[in-house]
């Protein structure tokens, strides 16, 4: 019998998903159901006059197995590697610009640290380890200051995590937001576990005929050339007439062996499981006949983000922009989150002559920011690029992009949250999807899609065989 599988959503999450159900399901009535009138979500790439904004992500990691660059390659998208100079980053720390170190001398040196840090750092391996997992979780916060020290987790990882989730270091998981390290320390801590999965790759190569000499291709910065909507755009192309646009999705009702789901006012759809690929918060209202599984969904909170995207002349500026850009820490001045050098990664974002500037504002530190005016948003910009690289000029050009549901914060808990409402939705013939619960990186939301097969296989194995 045909499956009839709804997915709802046509983010990345969604697309991802349903293109891995129909190579899956050759036989299956997969249908997309996106209630905006294009797909893509938050990812968006918008060309003005030679500039290019990304309304969200901006580029991915290459080397995931089944992430974004694998995707890409399997679909045809030509991709690019950001400019050597990504290597380059830079933290605003203490009032002052200082360079995360790029290799063993550089960290010896680094004024981020004191000398006391560091032999905080050289004594990682000697710390005693901390089973971890759902129901023993701590902040990445907590973390980091356990095995390398307090100075580490307040100058490096804090910094780094609001990079990824716009939050507080505090207050995110590391069960949740940072399992590979979370598994780390089940293998003996940073070092000893970080030794034993290299042991690991290295036997899985020679297993699989690789010879242990071979090394894995190095993970680097990656975007499809144009801009990262050409991905969710080309998952489009493969899904064809399955993808449904202005279909907004009021309510998911399990009936017997289906699910009801209503669209836009038309008669109610009936399929044998249904994926949901919404943000938590937007999932929420929709499951409102689910025992339970509403509540679970609206405890994901989400930071709101703006980013101010500030255009110059490059003979306008003095400081050679030679890096990936800055991230500003906790407590300090600056107003912003952080910067990157959009057009020193890639060239072709700004025009000849040009660097084009991508300033993150708000998040759980300001997320009031957000709803600022676009002058106010591109003063902080200002403000931030002139303390921090003495960039008094002004702007060529500008552009303001507003996420009010930006990043999903993955809190202490998180990983528990998340098993026990997949359980409920499971036993429902749903499957959750998207950023809110397994991963918030494009990365993550392509690979889940295995996972989202595997849960539907389950589901439509349980109620039709
Ligand atoms: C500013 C910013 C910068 C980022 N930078 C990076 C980065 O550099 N690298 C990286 O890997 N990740 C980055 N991310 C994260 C990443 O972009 C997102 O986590 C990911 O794109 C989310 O995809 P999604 O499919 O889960 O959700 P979404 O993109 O939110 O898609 C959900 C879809 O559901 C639809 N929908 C909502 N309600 C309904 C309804 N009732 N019926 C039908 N459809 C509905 C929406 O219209 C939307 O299209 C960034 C995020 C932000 C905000």
């Amino acid at each position: 019998m045909t499956r009839r599988i709804a997915v709802v959503g046509g983010g990345i999450a969604g697309l991802a998903a349903a293109h891995r159900l129909v190579e899956r399901f050759g036989d299956a009535d997969v249908s997309v159901l996106e209630a905006d009138g294009r797909v893509g979500g938050v990812l968006r790439s918008v060309s003005e006059d030679g500039w290019v904004h990304e309304y969200a992500a901006n580029a991915f990691l290459s080397g995931a197995p089944d992430g974004a660059v694998a995707l890409c390659h399997e679909l045809g998208v030509a991709v690019e590697e950001a400019s050597a100079a990504a290597k380059r980053r830079w933290i605003w720390i203490d009032g002052a610009l200082r360079a995360l170190p790029g290799g063993p001398l550089d960290a010896i040196r680094t004024p981020l640290l004191s000398w006391r840090g560091k032999l905080r750092v050289l004594t990682e391996p000697l710390r005693g380890t901390r089973a971890l997992g759902p129901d023993a979780d701590e902040s990445i916060y907590d973390f980091a200051a356990r095995r390398l020290g307090p100075e580490v987790a307040r100058a490096i990882v804090a910094p780094f995590v609001t990079g990824i989730f716009a939050g507080d270091a505090r207050n995110v998981s590391v069960v949740a937001g940072f399992p590979k390290l979370a598994a780390l320390e089940a293998d003996g801590g940073l070092l000893r576990g970080g030794l034993a999965a290299m042991r690991k790759a290295r036997a899985a190569r020679e297993a699989a005929g690789g010879g242990a000499k071979r090394k894995r291709a190095p993970s680097r910065l990656t975007a499809p050339v144009g801009g990262v909507e050409a991905l969710a755009a080309a998952l489009a192309d493969r899904l064809g007439r399955r993808v449904r646009t202005g279909a907004r999705v009021t309510g998911v009702t399990p009936v017997a062996a289906d699910v009801e789901v209503d669209i836009g006012g038309g008669a109610p759809q009936r399929f044998d499981a249904v994926v949901l690929a919404l943000p938590a918060t937007a999932a929420a209202p929709l499951v409102g006949a689910v025992p339970d599984l509403a509540p679970r969904l609206a405890e994901v909170e989400y930071a709101p983000v703006a980013v101010a995207y500030l255009g110059f002349r490059r003979a306008d500026l003095a400081h050679p922009l030679d890096g990936f850009g800055f991230l500003v820490a906790q407590g300090e001045a600056l107003p912003i989150l952080g910067a990157v050098f959009e057009s020193v990664l890639w060239s072709s974002r700004a025009p000849d002559g040009h660097v084009l500037i991508r300033c993150i504002i708000g998040g759980t530190r300001e997320p009031a920011a957000v709803g600022e005016d676009d002058a106010a948003l591109i003063a902080r910009g200002r403000a931030a690029l002139a303390q921090g690289f003495g960039i008094t000029s002004a702007p060529v050009h500008t552009h303001v992009v507003r996420q009010r549901h930006g990043v999903a914060q993955y809190r202490v808990g998180h990983a528990r949250r998340v098993a026990d409402a997949d359980a409920i939705a499971r036993a429902h013939r749903l499957v959750l999807a998207g950023s809110g619960y397994h991963g918030v990186a494009v990365n993550d939301c392509i690979a889940d899609a295995r996972r989202v097969v595997a849960e539907v296989e389950r589901i439509t194995g349980e109620a039709r065989s």
